[in-house]
């Protein structure tokens, strides 16, 4: 399988990261990477350079005023007596009914929906090439590759239109299915990560072309708290076309494959052209989230189920963090699509 990454990704190296209000080291570290390509190594891939894209791909999924934040903020933070040494929000619109502030704080605050996601001198660059490499995926399966992963990190499906969030910047994997909607009349995106895909949900929410299904821990108790719930299913023309299949914390491999099989029967009865699996890794047992209770075998069977849909696939890492068994995961999940 061909697979796609490129080594600006790893320059971002977020530091804060508040948890439960404590300060902690951000779980989103470039280390991450080192062990995703031993596991995409060890499954076979060939590893490619994206292309620069340019911003088109981008900006067909994110406002103009939301990317001149992205690309400008650190530089005009930095400018602030005082400031923290990466831009983290720290007031934000309860109602975004109000006027758009010309001010780096106030933008901070209504482009980033909580402190996860520091931005840095480096964020802008290694979003872009991580979304460049989600669009290189897609070209190959739109070339005609029967499947093709995208390492992406920064990680994106917490990224809704004009808001970061959860270490996400730029929404890969909206990317990746608006991207093939140039040649697909019907996209659906699979969310296996262990955190709902609000960002993805919340993009495509009054959209019937593009069919979002996301299976996670139930956020009644876990991040996003917001979204994720199973009476959110679209809006407008788009009603129907968003599953959310929460499950009760510490669920393992049986309850995870039901759901999913709920989530393959939807799919398949929308017909779509071709599929975008939102790849995280965090459901599994010993990820530092612990929300979910999935195995190494499961991420196999996991990858099995999906390769019975017989679509296309566009494969976009999100999630999945230090662990000893990040890199096998990987591996267990595109062995089993293969
Ligand atoms: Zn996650």
């Amino acid at each position: 399988m061909k697979a796609f990454y490129a080594e600006e990704q790893k320059r971002h190296d977020p530091r804060a990261f508040l948890s439960s209000g404590a300060p902690q080291p951000n779980p989103e570290q470039p280390e991450r990477v080192e062990r995703l390509l031993v596991g995409a190594n060890a499954a076979g891939c060939t590893i490619e350079r994206p292309r620069d894209y340019g911003l088109k791909p981008v900006a067909a999924v994110h406002s103009p005023e939301y990317l001149e934040f992205l690309q400008n903020i650190y530089e005009r933070w930095r400018r602030i007596e005082g400031a923290s040494l990466e831009v983290i929000p720290n007031i934000h619109p309860i109602a975004r009914d109000g006027s758009y502030p010309a001010s780096a704080v106030g933008q901070a605050g209504y482009h980033m929906a909580d402190t996860s996601c520091p931005i840095s001198a480096e964020t802008w660059e290694s979003a872009c090439w991580s979304a460049w490499s989600a669009v290189a995926a897609t070209e190959a399966v739109m070339s005609g590759e029967a499947a093709a992963y995208a390492l992406c990190r920064p990680p994106g499906h917490h990224a809704f239109n004009d808001v970061a969030g959860g270490f996400c910047f730029i929404n890969n994997s909206a990317v990746a299915a608006q991207h093939l909607r140039r040649s697909a009349a019907r996209v659906a995106i699979l969310d296996v990560d262990l955190h709902h895909g609000n960002g993805t949900q919340g993009v495509f929410y009054r959209r019937p072309d593009v069919l979002t299904v996301s299976i996670h821990a139930d956020p009644v108790r876990f991040y996003p708290f917001f979204w994720g719930h199973a009476d959110e299913r679209g809006e407008g023309a788009g009603l129907g076309y968003n599953l959310n299949l929460p499950l009760p914390r510490k669920t393992g491999d049986e309850g995870f494959l039901e759901a999913l099989n709920a989530g393959l029967r939807r799919i398949q009865a929308f017909a779509p052209d071709v599929l975008v699996v939102a790849l995280g890794l965090d459901a599994f047992e010993g990820d530092p989230f612990g929300g979910l209770s999935v195995t190494t075998d499961g991420f196999s069977r996991i990858g099995e189920a999906i390769s019975t849909l017989g679509l296309p696939s566009v494969i976009v890492q999100e999630g999945g963090y230090l662990c000893d068994d990040l890199g096998l995961n990987l591996e267990a999940f595109l062995g089993g699509v293969a």
